[in-house]
């Protein structure tokens, strides 16, 4: 029997959840994009979105989605017949490096697999042996949104480091802002891309690519292939309209504005503190699924999940069956499986942006719900365990 009359429930790694606060800054008519509000907010926007990243550098907006960010980043330090090291643990990193090759530079995958975090030394060691610095970026990926692993940047940076490799970092932030904790500045972060629609909790359509000084000098020597994408004319912008290179996106702006509102009153400490909490409670149930039938977690290691996605797999078993029963009949929208073999022999929790304990616990027992009424075999407990987790936060 269909229940679901309520107020829905997305729970994919992206899109993640619109506050009403975005939506309602978002139903307005058409601003002034000369002068004025616009011009002023769009400056704080800007000023919040460093701050909660962490960094001094750059910051440029973009109307596109993250694969945009990708290619702007690319093509700003970047040229054809340039060479890099693409450390991957996922579909997203291997989706960067396919990017990378059709813009005509050499990627170097350096293959981690599905499940297990990007090991250091074998950066590094990859670094050491490149003596002719051939390498000029090293391109990874923060939180993987297909495999659900958190990749330790700080540790990349110290194999760079240690290589003594003058390699730029890029690193593929689109599903961690707002979600995981990073700090550009102090972890050596040269090139940041990330977009609105995660947890910036804003509806897809911005992207955001941050640089620092050593990356914006290399931008200036590049020769550009897209003037789109270049960074010179929007950060020396002298009039608004050059920073968007044309027109800005103006309703957009005002939801960025709501979201950032949210984000800057709860504090971007307590908002990864809630991540980690609601990613414990959700790997918590998890557990107690995963104690008897098929499924499990994709990464085995506790310290390499993100605190943004949960992937489980449950071999053999297609779990369309479920995720549409929590869709139709409960109103709780899952991510389906991507970058595996079989896109139905698992499911994505999304636990990005805008989320509380009866959000994350209603999706827990809707899911063990639908277990229950699909007869798929799982453990007991998983509910017990969940709000356990949200008590003792
Ligand atoms: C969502 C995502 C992307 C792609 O973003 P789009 O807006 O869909 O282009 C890239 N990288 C990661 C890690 C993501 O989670």
């Amino acid at each position: 029997m269909a229940l679901s009359f309520g107020r829905d429930i997305f729970m994919t790694p992206g899109p993640s959840v619109i506050p009403d606060a975005v939506l309602n800054a978002m139903h307005r008519p058409a601003p002034n994009i000369y002068e004025g509000e616009l011009v002023d907010m769009t400056t704080s926007i800007f000023a919040d979105l460093k701050t909660i990243v962490g960094t001094k550098g750059d910051v440029i907006m973009y109307i596109c989605n993250g694969h945009g960010a990708w290619e702007a980043a690319l093509s700003n330090v970047l040229q054809p017949g340039d060479k890099t090291l693409n450390p991957a643990t996922g579909s997203f990193a291997h989706g960067w490096a396919e990017l990378a090759k059709n813009m005509g530079i050499f990627p170097e995958i350096l293959e981690f697999g599905k499940s297990s975090a990007i090991d250091p030394n074998q950066v590094e060691s990859r670094l050491r042996a490149d003596t002719s610095h051939e390498i000029k970026a090293v391109m990874a990926t923060h939180t993987d949104t297909s495999s659900g692993l958190r990749n330790d940047i700080p540790a990349l940076r110290a194999a760079m480091d240690a290589a003594g490799h003058p390699a730029l970092l890029l690193v593929d932030c689109v599903a961690s802002i707002g979600c995981e904790r990073f700090e550009m500045d102090n972890w050596g972060v040269d090139v940041m891309v990330t977009a609105c629609q995660k947890g910036l909790m804003t509806p897809p359509g911005l992207a955001y690519v941050f640089f620092n000084d050593k990356a914006g000098k290399i931008a200036t020597t590049t020769p550009k292939t897209s003037p789109y994408w270049d960074w010179a004319p929007r950060v020396k912008a002298e009039y608004f309209y050059h920073r968007f290179f044309g027109t800005a996106p103006t309703h957009h702006l005002f939801g960025q504005r709501a979201a950032l509102d949210i984000i800057m009153s709860e504090g971007i400490e307590n908002i990864w503190n809630r991540h980690r909490v609601f990613a414990h409670s959700i790997a918590a149930a998890a557990e107690k699924w995963a104690s008897d039938g098929p499924l499990y977690f994709n990464i085995k290691n506790p310290a390499q999940r993100s605190n943004a996605v949960t992937t489980l797999l449950a071999d053999g078993l297609d779990c369309a069956p479920l995720r549409q029963w929590c869709e139709d009949q409960s109103g709780l929208t899952l991510g389906l499986l991507i970058g595996f073999d079989a896109f139905t022999s698992g499911f994505r929790i999304g636990h990005m942006g805008h989320l509380n304990p009866p959000m994350v616990l209603g999706a827990l027992a809707t899911i063990d719900a639908g277990l229950k009424a699909l007869n798929i075999p799982h453990g007991d407990g998983a509910l017990a365990a969940a709000s356990q987790v949200i008590a003792n936060s």
